[in-house]
């Protein structure tokens, strides 16, 4: 059993544990899940803002 939260930019993520178990989609909408098979724990992260400055 893992004990790493998988950091995720999605709002869905999916989980199969490699095949462990059969492919569940987790929804991060709330700002975390876990997967009800595995008990792997997803957090939902904000996207890496991109600071550019464009030239117009
Ligand atoms: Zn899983």
């Amino acid at each position: 059993m893992r004990n790493d939260i998988i950091k995720a930019t999605e709002e869905i993520v999916s989980c199969s544990d490699n095949g462990q178990h059969p492919l569940v989609y987790i929804s991060l909408k709330t700002g975390s899940g876990q997967c009800q098979y595995c008990s792997q724990k997803f957090v939902r992260i904000s996207k890496p803002e991109t600071t550019e400055k464009v030239a117009a």
